[in-house]
């Protein structure tokens, strides 16, 4: 659909700010900002989330198929804009849909997953065949990753679930959510084997949840955490554990790794817990960080600032936090500010660190300190918290190659593949879990639309097998193993239930953290 900027736009540029994947040009520091008449939206990047029409001052930004006669000649503006200006736009090739192909009649296809990957893989499959399609989720909440990895205070990111939801009460849809894809059957399980049996294809559209280790000593030591656990806890995911940080500690923390997860976790655990109070943070987050006060952030990065992998807007978003000093040090040679006492408890700043990589963490029962090494030197930083932030992998599903030592599902072209490279026919993985874990929403976006288009391409020639199982087979399987499924209507109460809860407290909602309370308020009691 995207979103399409018109003639009444006045060029603020609050639009710009707001826009999560970037994608609105000419951008205040771009050549043509003032002289180009009005702004655009890239249509290929643009995930539909409306943070830009929420944000424009005028009411000059509408969804392409909401515009009215007159204004549908912006379309062709928008999209000319970066047909010009290739060098800005996202970079991906025009996507050129082939004739849709005849398509055997009642095609049953499963997605696994309902982060954004799911989310935009599922409206192709609606926009482009007639399937009938299973969406799975092992969380009663959808979102996967919007609920689960944005940050509480980049909450117009979540508005892109606004138009998933509108899917997943599609006629032609069936939403089971609480239901694990896994070999563990006697726990309620479905393998991918059950699922090859029931249905034309299986997409899994499950990300990348787990971090990747640095590999140094003290790791495990209590006081250094996971990145993707950390995010977990503080967004409410059920079963996330939480860092043990000392109320009488140093007050420090310090963050591995320079990209825009590195970021988040740095604006979180610094910012004045009052503003995060606004957010959906989980009660939980707020109430340790409030209580033993982390009020510096050390953040290393192992080569220089030009080489940073966060995003230019998240990084300027950094020094707009009330209160927060930004310090860089960026000397390859220099002597390294001295960090080896306690944090200054009369003010909050983020540090970063750069060609500083960590050597070891340290400390007796806990963590006590981080010893880094830059420019041939060792130097020790006092710290209460060390989080490890230098990416993500996929987690195996058992009965599906996987490939161990990149950490996603090995894939041609999200087709999956097994150990000797063959295609296995109706088995597709999308975004993360195929491409591996970089890029944003956007990204995921277009990896889900191509992939679908190969799935119907295979479709029309012959490459999937037909189940031989009935069409009521897959739900009579899934009911009888697995008595908690949560539905549509389950899903919407829980939803209901937190936003009720938000509203009463001016937030946008409070997420539940336990699984049961979500059975209960969707009328499912855990067994
Ligand atoms: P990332 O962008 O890949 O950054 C990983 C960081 O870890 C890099 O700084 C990397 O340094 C460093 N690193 C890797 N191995 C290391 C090691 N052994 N020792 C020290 N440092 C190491 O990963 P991410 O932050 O997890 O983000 C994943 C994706 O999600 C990114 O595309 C990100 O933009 C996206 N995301 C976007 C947003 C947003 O738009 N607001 C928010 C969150 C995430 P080198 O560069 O030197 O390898």
């Amino acid at each position: 659909m995207a979103f399409v900027i018109t003639q009444s736009c006045c060029s603020d540029a609050g639009c710009v700010s707001v826009c999560p994947v970037n994608c609105i040009h000419p951008t205040p520091e771009e050549r043509g900002f003032g002289s180009s008449d009005i702004l655009h939206i890239d249509p290929e990047a643009c995930i539909d989330c409306g943070a830009c029409a929420d944000a424009c001052p005028v009411n000059a930004i509408f969804p392409a198929d909401r515009l009215g006669a007159k204004d549908k000649v912006f379309i062709e503006i928008n999209a000319g804009y970066y047909k010009d200006n290739p060098d800005i736009s996202s970079g991906w090739s025009d996507v050129v849909y082939p004739e849709i192909p005849r398509l055997p009649a009642g095609l049953r296809v499963a997605v696994v997953g309902t982060g954004p990957s799911g989310g935009y893989a599922l409206r192709t499959l609606l926009n482009r065949t007639r399937a009938h399609v299973t969406v799975i989720d092992k969380l009663p909440t959808p979102g996967g990753l919007v609920r689960a990895g944005v940050a509480p205070d980049h909450p117009s990111t979540r508005d892109v679930m606004r138009t998933f939801d509108l899917l997943h009460r599609d006629p032609h849809v069936t939403m089971a959510t609480n239901v694990e894809i896994g070999d563990d059957v006697d726990h309620g399980q479905i393998t991918p084997a059950e699922l090859a049996e029931h249905f034309d294809a299986v997409f899994y559209a499950v990300g990348a949840s787990q971090s990747r280790r640095l590999g140094i000593a003290g790791e495990d030591l209590p006081g250094s955490i996971a990145a993707s656990d950390l995010v977990a806890w503080y967004n409410a995911v059920p079963g996330a554990d939480g860092p043990s940080i000392p109320n009488d500690g140093t007050g420090r923390a310090v963050v591995v790794g320079t990209g825009n997860v590195a970021l988040d976790i740095a604006r979180i655990l610094v910012s004045p817990p009052d503003l995060l109070a606004r957010t959906d943070i989980a009660d939980r987050a707020l109430g340790l960080l409030r209580s033993q006060n982390v009020h510096e952030v050390v953040v290393l990065g192992r080569r220089g600032q030009r080489d940073a992998a966060y995003t230019e807007a998240e990084y300027r978003a950094l020094s707009t936090i009330e209160g927060v000093e930004i310090v860089v040090h960026d000397e390859a040679d220099g002597p390294l500010p001295d960090l080896s006492g306690p944090a200054d408890p009369s003010r909050r700043r983020i540090v970063f660190l750069f060609h500083t990589t960590p050597q070891s963490a340290v400390g007796e029962d806990r963590l006590e300190s981080v010893t880094v090494a830059t420019g041939g030197r060792e130097h020790r930083i006092a710290a209460d918290l060390l989080v490890r932030s230098i990416g993500y992998r996929a987690v195996r599903i058992p009965g599906l190659p996987f490939d161990e030592e990149r950490g996603h599902f090995p894939n041609a072209d999200g087709r999956v593949v097994d150990e000797a490279g063959n295609v296995v026919p109706g088995a597709y993985v999308l975004g993360w879990a195929g491409r591996g874990p970089s890029g944003g929403i956007g990204a995921n976006k277009q990896h889900a639309i191509e992939t679908v288009e190969r799935f119907i391409d295979d479709v029309a020639n012959e490459r999937i097998r037909r189940p031989a199982t009935e069409p009521e087979a897959f739900d009579e399987l899934l009911r009888k193993r697995n008595r908690k499924v949560v539905g549509y209507r389950g899903m919407r109460k829980i939803d209901r239930r937190e936003q009720a809860a938000g509203e009463r407290e001016g937030r946008p909602r409070v997420k539940f953290t336990e699984i049961s309370d979500m059975l209960a308020v969707a009328g499912r009691r855990r067994r």
